[in-house]
């Protein structure tokens, strides 16, 4: 994927991070270019430079970048995340995913229940006023509560997690 090799004498961002000499053919230059600095500065937070050195070299080349990826995506949601890491982030997106389900459930039964009333025109407008009357009751229903503040828990999740980071 990444192939930004390091350029001339610029060293990759490992290589300045653990001031050693980039040589030529340097594992890491082609994963962490020296304009990325951040990158490689969490993944040797969390996992080491030396550990990250050696699943790279067990790797075959065209692996590595994928690996890289995801070793830079589970350190930043671990240092975001001491205790959860990116398990913090699976689950508050699969909650958010049940709290949508739930809401649309909700929507796809309101919308039958217009198609029901509006086939029956004579009575339409008593039928509305009974269903505003049912979504007003369906709102205070302990099961929407706990949907709709669900859904902005997991929106909070989700801004923080690191996919929205650069
Ligand atoms: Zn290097």
């Amino acid at each position: 994927m990444r192939d930004v090799r390091s350029s001339g004498s610029s060293p990759c961002a490992a290589c300045k991070l653990l001031r050693r000499r980039c040589a030529p053919g340097c594992i890491f230059a082609p994963y962490f270019p020296s304009e990325e600095p951040l990158m490689f500065a969490s993944v040797h937070k969390v996992f080491g430079a030396s550990n990250v050195n050696k699943m790279l070299q067990d790797l075959p080349e065209h692996k590595r970048g994928d690996a890289v990826s995801s070793m830079v995506y589970e350190a930043n949601a671990r240092l975001r995340d001491p205790v959860y890491g990116c398990v913090g982030v699976i689950s508050a997106l699969q909650h958010q995913i049940a709290q949508l389900q739930t809401q649309l459930a909700l929507a796809q039964a309101e919308l039958v229940r217009f198609r029901v009333f509006s086939s029956h025109s004579d009575s339409v407008r008593a039928e509305l006023q009974l269903s505003d009357h049912s979504i007003a009751e369906y709102r205070k229903t302990e099961n929407v509560s706990i949907a709709e503040e669900g859904l902005h828990q997991s929106m909070n999740a989700l801004s923080n997690s690191p996919w929205t980071t650069s």
